[in-house]
């Protein structure tokens, strides 16, 4: 059995009893079920970055933000790291009334140089992600979805929320990123 990529953790606290891809994130990458949680969104998204599928990291990034991800930059980082684990610090899964943060370690290895020669380390991005619930209209079916830091948003303080909420997005996601 394949452990599912998600469930690979170089740390001593990792399960005893790894689930398998095919029981863990592979339905949620097929689009047969959609994350129950943030966390359970978080795994999905580092195990897709692990399995290289770019569109499963833009599907699942909120929907105003899809448009202006760097596809390429997303499957070129995932294609060169050499991914080691995830380790799941902490998950708040409610914080206000749509949003929620997991903070993570995912772990990657990187050659060092050492006196012999070169040597695999093991490093870790250690990062606080936040994700906002957004129903859709038509059918008040609510999905989580990645707040991505780091895509420049136009919109202003006083605006309404990009995630579709009504609010005004300083009270909403920009509590969460910068502008
Ligand atoms: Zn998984
Ligand atoms: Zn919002």
């Amino acid at each position: 059995m394949t452990p599912c990529p998600c469930q690979v953790s170089p740390t001593p606290n990792s399960l005893s009893q790894a689930i398998a891809y095919s029981d863990c994130c592979q339905p949620y990458h097929k689009g047969l079920k959609k994350a129950e949680t943030a966390e359970r969104l978080m795994r999905t998204r580092y195990s897709a970055f692990v399995l290289i599928k770019p569109d499963y990291i833009v599907t699942t990034t909120l929907p105003a933000q899809q448009s202006l991800l760097d596809v390429a930059a997303i499957e070129d980082w995932a294609t060169e790291t050499d991914w080691a684990g995830l380790e799941i610090v902490e998950h708040t899964p409610k914080l206000g009334k749509r949003h929620a943060q997991v903070e993570f370690k995912a772990y990657f290895k990187s050659p060092e140089e050492i006196t012999s020669g070169l040597e695999e380390k093991i490093q870790a991005h250690h990062e606080l992600s936040t994700f906002v619930k957004v129903k859709s209209k038509a059918n008040q079916d609510a999905r989580w979805y990645f707040l991505d830091p780091t895509v420049a948003m136009t919109v202003s303080q006083k605006q309404p929320c990009i995630c579709g909420s009504r609010e005004k997005f300083k009270r909403c996601c920009g509590m969460y990123i910068e502008n």
